[in-house]
């Protein structure tokens, strides 16, 4: 369907007024398109072609039928701190639209403007975070990780003051659900029970609707929300992904990878790897991100406390633990091409893992490098600055693969299918953001066809598979956005 004959509707507008607040965008100055994601404007049933339309539209200049803009209410603790009010400050949502599943699917601007919740914020993005937030989620859709998408990115000559002047930019996200464990904190904190249940009753709505007529369905969904989030986080560990910001208003009550800022893929696997500069302590380090997760949650049950008792939600959570590890255990199998896995493959794990932080090896390439492993070790002992521990390990390996019935090929084949040849590292995205800053996309492009693809060999882009070069190594990153 064209852009202009668009019909919007806007489902979380029937909730009680405090949920929201009507605003509309501010648009950017001389908006000018840098990518769309024709795979997601397919699956919305959107035709993109006229890139005039679609840039109007990004930058929230398109009046469509239905369009109703609002910004989301939410409070959230932040590094452990409950700050009562957050809010979208720099997220305006312009409502829904049906994809071909039939599954509603909401729109949001990120950067368009001040709302009620800006704070002391601008309400915008600037380029560098808006091309990171763009590429990242496609990257995690790619790898198969629950996450946002972006339809579209458009860059603009709109000043945005952060260290220095920058340019303003749009990302237009799309997800399932924008309800955050923060939301919930909001209503819960501010005793507001009846719109506390008013919110439930639409998240189930949205998140579970198989839910909806259980007898006691807001454990339930308090359960299924523990369940998504133990395998999120078991799937970014696997991955070697560190958010950086797990606050709880950055937690989806769908268990999908929101808000995208100082993030990184691992370059060298280290546990203790901490993305994000301001996280002084390493509270969401790479290592900590599964506890972390199991803390939200206790923020998220102290939430839903008024509609379920204490004990049930206490109760839940206790299977937090046993669930992240089978999801982690099956996964890491996966990776390693074994064809079943049991609890005795976490000794072996432990130690490849110890191995992997002591000889310092990139995590993605090691795990690639395996996939093709058929007793040649060569090139894996080139990957880690000492062979003996890499040997011992090998050594494990090669007898725990004689557990396994499948050929060689075909283990080779499946682990080529689940573990990246690429991943987009912080150094490739500063690579292509330097240039978009002097007015270039094309590497913006090329690793958003990496993103979308991860396991195919790309050989025109084969120096991205190599282990990050070492000034560029396990670098923080700016939350400033
Ligand atoms: P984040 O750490 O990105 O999840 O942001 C935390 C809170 O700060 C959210 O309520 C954001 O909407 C808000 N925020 C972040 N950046 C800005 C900005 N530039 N202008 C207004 N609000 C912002
Ligand atoms: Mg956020």
């Amino acid at each position: 369907m064209k852009l202009q004959d668009l019909k919007l509707t806007n489902p979380y507008l029937i909730l009680p007024k405090l949920c929201y607040n009507r605003v509309d965008p501010a648009p950017l100055n001389n908006p000018f398109l840098i990518h769309t994601n024709e795979d997601l404007a397919k699956s919305l049933g959107i035709d993109i072609s006229d890139e005039e339309a679609l840039t109007k539209f990004v930058n929230g200049e398109l009046k469509l039928e239905g369009l109703d803009n609002f910004a989301m209410c939410y409070a959230g603790h932040q590094f452990g701190h409950f700050v009562p009010r957050l809010g979208d400050g720099r997220a305006i949502n312009i409502g829904t639209l049906e994809d071909i599943n039939k599954t509603n699917q909401h729109l949001q601007l990120k950067g368009a403007g001040q709302t009620l919740y800006s704070r002391s914020g601008d309400g915008r993005a600037v380029l560098r975070s808006s091309i990171r937030e763009y590429l990242m989620s496609e990257a995690m859709h790619g790898l198969g990780i629950p996450t946002t998408r972006a339809l579209g990115l458009i860059g603009s000559e709109h000043r945005v003051f952060r260290q220095t002047w920058e340019k303003g930019a749009i990302v237009l996200r799309v997800s399932p659900s924008w309800v955050r464990f923060g939301t919930f904190e909001y209503f819960s904190h501010s005793e507001n029970y009846d719109d506390l249940k008013e919110l439930a009753n639409y998240a189930i709505n949205e998140c579970y609707p198989h839910l909806n007529e259980e007898p006691h369905k807001y454990l339930h969904f308090f359960t299924e929300v523990m369940e998504r989030t133990a395998k999120l986080m078991a799937e970014w560990q696997a991955v070697g992904f560190n958010h950086g910001v797990m606050n709880t208003d950055n937690m989806s009550v769908l268990g999908l990878t929101i808000d995208y800022g100082p993030y990184a893929f691992l370059d060298d696997y280290d546990t203790h790897y901490i993305c994000n500069h301001t996280d002084m302590d390493g509270r969401y380090s790479f290592g900590n991100q599964p506890r972390i997760g199991q803390w939200n949650l206790h923020a998220l049950a102290l939430a839903l406390e008024p509609l379920v008792p204490k004990e049930q939600l206490d109760k839940a959570i206790e299977h937090y633990g046993r669930l992240y590890s089978q999801h982690f255990l099956r996964l890491v199998g996966k990776k390693l091409g074994f064809d079943t896995v049991s609890d005795k493959d976490f000794e072996f794990m432990t130690d490849m893992f110890t191995m992997l932080q002591s000889l310092q090896v990139d995590y993605t390439l090691f795990f690639r490098t395996l996939s093709s492993y058929d007793g040649e070790r060569e090139g894996l002992l080139r990957l880690g600055r000492m062979h003996k521990p890499m040997n011992e390990v090998l050594d494990s390996y090669d007898k725990r693969l004689e557990e396994n019935n499948t050929s060689v090929e075909e283990r080779h084949a499946k682990m080529l299918a689940v573990n990246p040849k690429f991943v987009l590292k912080n150094y490739m995205l500063q690579e292509a953001i330097e240039k978009a800053e002097e007015g270039s996309f094309e590497l913006v492009e090329a690793l958003f066809d990496i993103a979308q693809n991860p396991y195919a060999e790309h050989e025109e882009h084969a120096r991205w598979a190599l282990a990050t070069p070492d000034e560029f190594k396990n670098k923080k990153l700016s939350c400033s956005s």
